[in-house]
């Protein structure tokens, strides 16, 4: 519950509206703007504090960072996932010149044919230097706001994970928006707090962890969101996710007692058993594709 002596909330970074206090976790705050059905965390963490959090500890293991428990350990599951989505991308652009924004170890942009040009940024330089991207992705290392590409540049861009991580995420559809050519499409996936899993959760849901999210989109917020940089949503998936058996008792322990969940964890991981993949679907992640209109 709000104490009274919390200091007012500043309005909705996003749209301008009243942000109300939901609930705290991990001592952040998670405030809610009715107005455009997003969620976000008070305070937000500086420029400075997001660029060392996505250190190679994020990627390996440590558990503070609710990252990955390895992600090149991931790689089987990544694999059918984005197969699945090259394919979605495909059926609607069948080759070009595509942009995959946080494109850690380029996973994703090896799912595509050798028919498209691929080009990916990441923030961090330690997942680059530890598994490196495919020869043919060609990889700018920094902050998205920076990406010195030409506007109109793109038949595709994709955003997968990403928008909860970054500060403004306003911003970043924008720059995204910018880079595709009139007709492009862009593909933006997020947790989607307005599914019946999540509202099920509350504030146990895995994906409110905050600082490593900051904010917490509904299917219709993002759509909103999305639309207002004149593109058009004309697809709407709950794909199904894969995850190594380690990756998910690390997830679990996010939501479990930690006495509970951590022996199987230390049992398995590194062991045939926790690379086994598991498939699940709670219909809480959701794929926006859009399409940008005439020029
Ligand atoms: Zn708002």
């Amino acid at each position: 519950m709000p104490r009274p002596e919390d200091p007012p909330l500043k309005p909705c970074p996003l749209c301008g509206g009243g942000l109300r206090r939901q609930f705290e976790k991990f001592g952040y705050w998670v405030l809610l703007c009715p107005a455009c059905d997003t969620a976000v965390i008070d305070p937000m963490p500086s420029e400075k504090d997001l660029k060392g959090y996505y250190s190679l500890d994020y990627f390996k293991g440590n558990r503070a960072k609710f990252g990955y428990s390895d992600y090149a350990a991931e790689a089987a599951c990544l694999k059918r996932a984005f197969s699945a989505r090259a394919q979605t991308i495909r059926s609607f652009i069948p080759k070009g010149r595509i942009l995959d924004v946080g494109c850690a170890n380029g996973a994703f942009l090896a799912a595509l044919g050798p028919e498209w040009e691929k080009h990916g940024v990441e923030i961090s330089p330690e997942i680059l230097e530890d598994s490196p991207p495919p020869k043919d992705v060609k990889v700018f290392t920094g902050d998205f706001l920076d990406y010195p590409g030409s506007p109109g540049l793109f038949d595709v861009a994709t955003l997968f994970d990403l928008l909860d991580h970054v500060r403004d995420p306003q911003a970043v559809l924008r720059k995204a928006a910018g880079l595709l050519r009139p007709g492009g499409l862009l593909a933006v996936q997020q947790g989607d707090r307005s599914s019946l899993f999540a509202r099920a959760l509350g504030r146990c849901w895995h994906i409110y962890i905050p600082p490593t999210h900051l904010w917490y989109f509904s299917r219709a917020g993002l759509s909103r969101l999305i639309e207002r940089q004149g593109l058009k949503v004309v697809r709407c998936e709950y794909e199904p996710r894969w995850a190594s058996l380690s990756l998910c008792l690390f997830r679990l322990s996010y939501i479990l007692p930690a006495f509970l969940v951590d022996p199987v964890y230390r049992l398995v991981k590194g062991t045939r058993i926790g690379e086994l993949s598991v498939r699940f679907n709670f219909r809480d992640f959701v794929t926006l594709y859009a399409r940008k209109g005439p020029a």
